[in-house]
């Protein structure tokens, strides 16, 4: 079959022919039907001293590897011991697969397990036209959503979480930095609950032009003015409830401390690209929240998968170019270059 393969500690990604995965007890083949290319891959895509001083988990002991964690696809053939699924069936993967045997996997949070496997970097992923997963990985697709759709159900999983974890109830004035595919989740998702979208802070107009399509009351461009400075002339100091940082920049927290009420939330969502300074004191004083999340429990992700039909109509509102996987280097190229849309790969 074929694959899109991470095969060295260089920057790059290489189309080529491997091995059918074998089956075995338990799994699951899933013919891939589409995979999103994350922001974790294109930097190791990149492979710039970058990506390590991102202090992202070093894949150079993983090497060859299929990419790919963000994929739906059918069931092309049942592992022995498995049941519950037929070939055929449409499902979307969890790609973490928890120990099952620590606390965190007890809590529901195999993200947090520490020795956990996720699939696409410590077992082969979805950049090919199969790919063999435990079966308790897989969940059915919702009657009338789109596998490709399904297939960005991670991001939107990870702002499931975020919402939980910052405790958004209906009424909440929130702020969101950063307007990629988990940014634009977070915005779906606090507008169903009843929240108030403020502001959106990003860089890319695409992006910023899907924020305000969903109801954003204010669009601000990092490109083009200074976004702190913006945001305290709009706001004032302490009226907002929570803000969520996944733009990965600190001056995010610093301008959240500012605007947000006393014990308002932020919630930490971006791969911070430098160390954060502040004069905490008066965040203490105001009993300020500063919280964070790494990638989704699973009662999260089952959320987001009960929710994904609510927004199946908005999804077009997220830019997504889908590409055949014949072409993913040049969309790997693409991602690369900043071009400000989602790509999905099809096999
Ligand atoms: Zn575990």
């Amino acid at each position: 079959m074929k694959a899109l393969v991470k095969e060295r500690p260089e920057p790059g990604i290489v189309y080529r022919d491997v091995p059918e995965p074998p089956l075995k007890p338990g799994q699951v083949i899933v013919h891939v039907r589409a995979c999103g290319i994350s922001g974790s891959e294109v930097s190791r895509y990149r492979w710039t001293n970058a990506y390590h001083a991102g202090r992202a988990k070093d894949m150079t002991q993983l090497l060859p590897r299929i990419m790919g964690h963000e994929f739906s696809g059918t069931i092309a053939a049942l592992g022995p011991g498995v049941s519950g699924v037929s070939e055929g069936d449409p499902v979307v993967v969890q790609s973490v697969i928890g120990c099952g045997r620590c606390d965190s996997c007890d809590a529901g949070l195999p993200n947090h397990c520490g020795r956990r496997v996720t699939i696409g970097v410590h077992a082969d992923g979805g950049f090919a036209e199969y790919c063999a997963v435990p079966a308790a990985n897989v969940y059915p697709v919702p009657p009338g959503v789109s596998l490709e759709n399904v297939a960005l159900l991670q991001p939107f999983a990870i702002a499931a979480y975020a919402l939980e974890v910052g405790s958004v109830r209906p009424g909440d004035r929130i702020g969101v930095w950063g307007v990629g595919a988990i940014g634009v989740s977070i915005i779906q998702q606090a507008l169903i609950g009843g929240a108030t979208v403020e502001f959106a802070v990003g860089r890319d107009p695409a992006r910023l032009g899907a924020a305000r399509s969903l109801g954003v009351q204010h669009i601000i461009s990092a490109s083009t003015m200074d976004a702190p400075l913006r945001l305290l002339e709009l706001f004032g100091k302490q009226k907002l409830d929570a803000i969520f940082e996944v733009s990965g920049h600190t001056p995010a927290i610093n301008s959240a401390l500012t605007l947000l009420k006393k014990r308002g939330r932020v919630v930490l969502i971006g791969n911070l690209r430098e160390p954060f300074h502040a004069d905490l004191l008066q965040a203490i004083m105001d009993q300020i929240n500063i919280l964070s999340v790494r990638t989704y429990s699973l009662s999260a992700w089952r959320r987001a998968l009960a929710l994904i039909p609510r927004v199946q109509g908005q999804r077009g509102a997220m830019p997504v170019e889908r590409v055949p996987l014949a072409q993913g280097v040049r969309a790997f190229e693409r991602a690369a270059a900043g071009e400000g849309v989602k790509f999905v790969l099809e096999p």
